[in-house]
């Protein structure tokens, strides 16, 4: 099988960060600041994403600005081609910081925001006063002349201020609003019984964004991803298992996924020993989910197996146990009992706050 090249290079440069979002995408095992890569590393991979054929390289986390090279990251980037956007939750851009950005030639910076108020945001990201550098980082971004996508991570607890988020991004000159349901993989899994919403909440949601769709016209993008729990088909998570993404782990790990390490069983290559090319066309792990061959019934005869590639491997084994099971958030799928289950769960105020260390309670198989 001819492997085309990646389109993007997602660049988790640490875990580290100042905020403790219950629905991080993150790993619960995070790798510590001693295991990260170095900036001569970086650099490396970058050119090898280059000469691969990557378009796009999105520096990621954990929050990207707790590394101090960053700046020199992104001119690397920039110098050999590549389209350059960072994923920050912005309480550490500061306008020297956003000025050095702006001079190594960042392309594209997309901010978090936990809720529309500062008291509700500040709570839940547990770090008071961050909501207040974000509104600083979102005008230092704009005034610099930077496209800026606002996004907001929705779950039980901000589902009903929806509205509210897409007037602050409004006001604070977004040109794209992502208003993404929380992923239930790792820390989301783990806090799913606090964090899911209800119907009827996903229901009021879904309204108000196609309402403003239609208000805002072509002037706003607004991106809308729903949780899966609740969806007919999957989402073809990645672009599909080693057909569009790299992601690099802080220390090195080269994953179809940010959440593949959690499926037991697989060994994934290190940048650390391993080219970018190499990895990519000729890697066990980059090709044991790739295309179609490996996909059991209903996938397999199924015409949409191209459309959504059978879902996400990591949600597959999360929720029956097994990775290269049909993704239970398709209705078509034999074990979709799952979602009506999680669903069906007692909901519980308990959230367990993201940390550097692993907590004892694993999210365990439904099956
Ligand atoms: S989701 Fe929250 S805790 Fe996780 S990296 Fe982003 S800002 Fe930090
Ligand atoms: S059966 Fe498989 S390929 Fe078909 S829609 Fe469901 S997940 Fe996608």
């Amino acid at each position: 099988m001819t492997v085309p090249p990646p389109m993007g290079l997602i660049a988790e440069l640490t875990h580290r960060c100042p905020l403790q979002c219950a629905y991080c995408s993150n790993p619960l095992a995070l790798d510590p600041p001693t295991s990260e890569l170095s900036t001569g590393d970086w650099l490396r991979v970058l050119d090898e994403a280059a000469a691969l054929g990557v378009l796009q390289v999105h520096f990621s986390g954990g929050e990207p600005m707790a590394r101090p090279d960053l700046e020199a990251m992104v001119a690397h980037a920039h110098r050999a081609g590549l389209y350059t956007n960072i994923i920050t939750s912005g309480v550490l851009l500061t306008p020297a910081r956003m000025a050095a950005l702006d001079a190594a030639g960042i392309d594209h910076i997309q901010l978090s925001f936990q809720d529309s108020d500062a008291a509700r945001a500040d709570g839940f990201g547990g770090y008071r006063g961050g909501h207040a550098k974000k509104l600083a980082a979102a005008a230092l971004i704009r005034d610099s002349g930077l496209p800026l996508t606002t996004n907001f991570v929705i779950h039980r607890g901000n589902a009903d201020h929806v509205e509210a988020m897409i007037a602050l991004a409004e006001d604070l000159r977004a040109e794209r609003i992502e208003i993404a349901h929380v992923q239930y993989y790792g820390w989301g899994l783990l806090n799913r019984a606090a964090l899911l919403p209800s119907r009827a909440q996903l229901d009021r949601v879904t309204a108000i964004v196609e309402a403003a769709r239609a208000r805002l016209g072509g002037r706003i993008t607004i991106d809308y991803v729903v949780p899966d729990y609740y969806a007919e088909r999957p989402k073809a998570c990645m672009g599909g298992w080693g057909q569009r993404f790299i992601n690099i782990s802080p220390s090195g790990k080269a994953l179809p996924c940010h959440a593949a390490e959690t499926i037991g069983g697989m060994s994934f290559p290190s940048v650390r020993d391993t080219s970018l090319a190499a990895l990519w066309t000729g890697s066990e792990a980059f090709a044991r989910f790739r295309g179609t061959d490996w996909m059991p019934a209903p996938c397999r005869s199924c015409d949409r197996r191209e459309i959504d590639w059978g879902g996400c491997r990591c949600q597959a084994l999360a929720l029956t146990g097994d990775a290269a099971r049909t993704d239970p958030a398709c209705a078509r799928a034999p074990d979709r009992a799952v979602m009506a289950e999680a669903i069906g769960e007692p909901a519980t105020s308990r959230i367990l706050p993201r940390r550097l260390r692993a907590p004892s309670v694993r999210p365990s198989p439904v099956l």
